[in-house]
């Protein structure tokens, strides 16, 4: 059995909770931990987690690449995060805009705002001593690294990681986790920074609904393909699946203090 450490349970294609978990089960996938991305879907993955309280556990975010996100989407998030944070278990998606850098007329103050706005996240973190799901891909991840140095952050992930190798160490040597997606299937750049990392610094996700490619071509995506994830981890480590599975779900628990049932 395996924990999906990442997936966007606010998606329409989510809408039936129910039947989601169900098909999960039928994958040897027990659970999600959901990700929000703004207020209103952070509104959405709290329900989530109260409709299954033992398969749901939620994360409230705010994402970076949203650039059309205001100060004012980023207050209410604040307020959502201090009026829940007992019953979160962790801020995510948060982090560093990258891929939207691309596609603004001035990146340099874009990625300015986005180190003022995270700093202001990773406070609020450290606060209630939470754990933080980042996205800080490529360039981003020693930005965001150094970030959670600066802001004292003790659990973090960087969830679908891409990053040079020696920023990915340098990520594991602070205590930090990486995780991958059902791109390790595939994708030659997930499989080497799988085989360059301790398997206690690993988690596996779906970040459903995002689509794969490859075997997944024309498959719907969601927790269930976290146990294919996991499969892909064993085999590049190995281990028995069982063995990998749950030292992949232990690690899930430890970031994000759930209890192991
Ligand atoms: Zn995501």
């Amino acid at each position: 059995m395996i924990i999906d450490s990442h997936c966007h349970l606010h998606d329409p294609a989510f809408a039936d909770l129910r039947e989601t978990l169900r098909r999960s089960l039928t994958h040897d996938v027990w659970g999600a931990v959901a990700v929000g991305c703004d207020a209103e879907t952070n509104i959405q993955t709290l329900a989530a987690a109260a409709a299954a309280p033992k398969a749901v556990w939620a994360c409230l975010g705010f994402h970076p690449d949203r650039t059309r996100l205001t100060d004012d989407d980023l207050e209410r998030v604040e307020e959502q995060i201090a009026a829940h944070h007992s019953r979160i278990v962790g801020i995510g998606e948060i982090g560093l805009p990258w891929y939207s850098l691309e596609r603004v007329p001035d990146p340099t103050a874009i990625m300015a705002r986005g180190r003022d706005r995270l700093g202001r996240l990773l406070d609020l973190a450290a606060r209630w001593d939470l754990p933080v799901a980042l996205h800080a891909p490529h360039g981003a991840a020693a930005d965001a690294l150094e970030a959670l140095k600066r802001h004292r952050i003790e659990r973090a992930v960087f969830h679908w990681h891409k990053a040079p190798a020696e920023v990915t160490h340098a990520i594991v040597d602070a205590g930090f986790f990486v995780s991958v997606t059902a791109d390790i299937v595939s994708r030659e750049r997930d499989r080497e920074m799988v085989m360059g990392v301790p398997l206690e610094a690993l988690l596996v996700e779906s970040d459903g609904p995002w689509k794969y490619g490859g075997e997944f071509e024309g498959t719907d995506s969601g927790p269930w393909l976290a146990s294919r994830v996991a499969e892909e981890v064993a085999k590049l480590k190995g281990l028995p699946v069982e063995d990998a599975m749950f030292q992949l779900s232990t690690n899930t628990c430890r970031l994000f203090d759930l209890i192991w049932v």
